[in-house]
């Protein structure tokens, strides 16, 4: 299945969606950076402009009055010095100041400046009338009648222009310097609108964000509510498509990726169902009974030969307690380990009534591991082995009659061999004598097979009676360890011994427990090193209701491969028994007396250097 999205379309979109926003965040920007130059160099603009008006009216004025006052020396010069012509420098001085009052009247920027221009042109013109007459008064009346209308006229007209220009010159002055004072101010209120207007743009930019990114991220967020609640399995959700933009585009596609789960989950329910039917089938063909339990040792399926053995139907079974339906307990807490401990059970032996007659069952139990390793059942085989008891009843009963039948040719064979070694009934050539050696070694190599046959096959038909009563192990291991104490040191090995003298008495046959531990012992001897450096340890000591007998050697202990069967019959590790002393039987003989006695007996997986085997009896209360 593959899944299209037109990334292109939706790339393009998101260009713009975004390209828009930028654009016109940098619009804002800009705008605002140019009203603030603009503003600024406007500011200044009319600062110098207004400034410079004003000191032009100063400057005019300064020069006029400079102007006014060599046009007054001039005049006093000619008056003192009685100069035939009109005084030249008052000629230029006049041009000079008229030159002034144009630039001063071309000026006006201040209110009351026009009266003042006025009043002072009409002064300079009455002052240019007077020094008229002063030049007719000093030619016709003389030089003391020209000073006479100098003092009283032309002076206060001159006192008067002077008075009038300084008032110009002020006028401008304090204008500047109310004008200085208002740019400052003006100033500082730019400054706060720029700044005012910055933060604006800045409040602008954020809100334009705000509601950009919410545009392209709530839809997002509301997609991806919807896909947590699609990816929990729940398909029926569907997302609404509003709008025109990439999202609507993606959610569109979206639906159709439902739309197609959907249908893949429908096909997959239908195939899981059929898979289950055929599941079901093919467990309840299985011709053993078959039992599957949940957590809570509910039973979830009887298969029909389990419905048969326990007379109960499947329908009234289910989800009961396995004890509600099965009144078994050896089977239930079998069940119990396995789920408890999450490993499977061992295979057990147990019988169970069934229709009129005891049949025979091996039962396993092995836990039902879900996907992510965690249990979440039990499922229990019972096989049924009836038929395989029987027969191998009847193998046992033919060996066992066999080996007794075996038994007295053999003492017969062994005591006639014997009898010749001994030359009791003439002479034997050494060729004769190596004959029989070899023959009596093989017979009685016989006979301690037929013997451990006997007792195997005697033992496991319960044909063995057991003498139970209270026993102190103490006693039994010391007669152990004094029976064979002579052989070990024959062959040089050093037997520890360690016993708790207040070892509890177990309840047991003696001669059986004798038996085992004779063998355990018997072994160590046989595969430990006879070079001096063999040891071999007896410890028995209490734990937990339980004693505890073990028995190790530091010879070459067993292979890997053989541990898990070292218990059966006739297994013999071929390296290690090389003379093949023995029968393979003394460990079979020594599970079924201790099973017999419900102890346990193992090789110790832990003990690295040499074999130790430990078997444990319950201590009664
Ligand atoms: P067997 O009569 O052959 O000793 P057992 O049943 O007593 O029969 O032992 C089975 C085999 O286990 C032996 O043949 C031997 O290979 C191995 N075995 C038993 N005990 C020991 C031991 N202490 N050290 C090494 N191998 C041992």
């Amino acid at each position: 299945m593959s899944f299209k999205i037109s990334t292109r379309k939706m790339t393009k979109s998101l260009k713009l969606k975004l390209l828009y926003t930028f654009t016109l965040i940098s619009l804002l920007v800009s705008v605002n950076t140019i009203w603030t130059i603009f503003s600024l160099n406007d500011l200044s603009q009319s600062i110098d402009n207004i400034m410079q008006f004003n000191y032009n009216s100063i400057e005019a004025a300064q020069n006029m009055s400079i102007a006014i006052e060599r046009q007054d020396s001039a005049q006093l010069a000619y008056m003192f010095n009685a100069d035939s012509e009109p005084n030249e420098i008052f000629i230029e001085n006049q041009q000079e100041f008229l030159k002034w009052f144009s630039r001063a009247e071309d000026n006006i920027t201040e209110p009351n400046e026009d009266k003042i221009i006025s009043e002072i042109i009409s002064h300079y013109k009455l002052y240019l009338n007077q020094y008229n007459t002063l030049i007719s008064i000093q030619v016709t009346e003389g030089s003391s009648a020209s000073r006479g209308f100098y003092y009283s006229e032309i002076l206060p007209t001159f006192e008067n222009l002077k008075l009038e220009l300084r008032n110009l010159q002020n006028i401008n002055q304090n204008a500047m310097l109310d004008k200085k004072n208002k740019a400052h101010n003006n100033g500082t209120q730019a400054s706060i609108l720029i700044f005012a207007s910055s933060f604006f743009t800045l409040i602008l930019i954020a809100l334009i964000g705000i509601y950009t990114t919410g545009r392209i991220v709530k839809p997002l967020h509301s997609l991806i509510e919807n896909v947590k609640i699609i990816s929990t399995g729940d398909y029926s959700k569907k997302l609404s498509i509003k709008g025109n933009d990439e999202i609507t585009e993606l959610s569109k596609e979206f639906n159709t990726m439902l739309e197609k789960l959907r249908h893949f989950e429908s096909m997959n329910i239908r195939r899981i169902m059929e898979e289950s039917k055929k599941s079901e089938a093919i467990v309840k063909s299985i011709e053993d009974p078959m039992i599957v339990t949940d957590k809570e040792n509910n039973i979830i399926l009887l298969n029909e030969a389990a419905q048969k053995l326990f007379s109960s139907d499947e329908v009234n079974s289910i989800n009961k307690h396995f004890l509600e339906i099965i009144k078994r307990d050896d089977i239930f807490e079998n069940i119990k380990n396995s789920m408890e401990k999450n490993i499977p059970s061992e295979l057990i032996d147990i019988d169970i009534e069934f229709e009129g007659s005891n049949n025979h069952f091996r039962m396993y139990s092995n836990p039902i591991k879900n996907q992510t390793g965690n249990n979440i059942g039990v499922i229990t085989l019972l096989q049924d082995i009836t038929k395989l008891k029987e027969v191998d009843n009847l193998k046992s009963e033919f060996v066992s009659t066999v080996s007794h039948e075996f038994r007295t040719p053999l003492t017969s064979i062994i005591m006639g061999t014997d009898i010749m070694l001994n030359h009791v009934i003439g002479e034997i050539n050494d060729d004769q004598e190596e004959m029989l050696k070899a023959i009596k070694e093989d017979g009685e190599r016989l006979k301690i097979l037929v013997n451990d046959l006997l007792d195997l096959s005697k033992i496991q038909s319960g044909k063995i009676t057991y003498d139970m009563k209270p026993n102190n192990l103490y006693d039994i291991i010391k007669s152990s360890h004094h029976q064979f104490i002579k052989t070990a040191e024959m062959h040089s090995i050093k037997i520890n011994t360690i016993v708790d003298e207040d070892i509890p008495k177990i309840y047991s046959d003696a001669s059986k427990i004798q038996l085992v531990i004779n063998n355990l012992l018997s072994n160590a001897i046989k595969y430990t090193p006879h070079d001096g450096s063999g040891i071999i340890n007896i410890k028995a000591y209490t734990s937990k209701g339980n004693v505890y007998v073990s028995v190790d050697d530091n010879g070459p202990g067993i292979p890997y491969e053989y541990r898990s069967k070292i218990f059966d019959k006739f297994i013999q590790v071929p390296s290690v028994t090389q003379k093949r002393e023995g029968s393979g039987l003394g460990l079979a003989i020594c599970k079924e007396i201790i099973l017999a006695h419900n102890g346990q007996i193992w090789l110790d997986e832990a003990n690295k250097n040499g074999s130790k085997f430990i078997f444990s009896l319950k201590v009664e209360d």
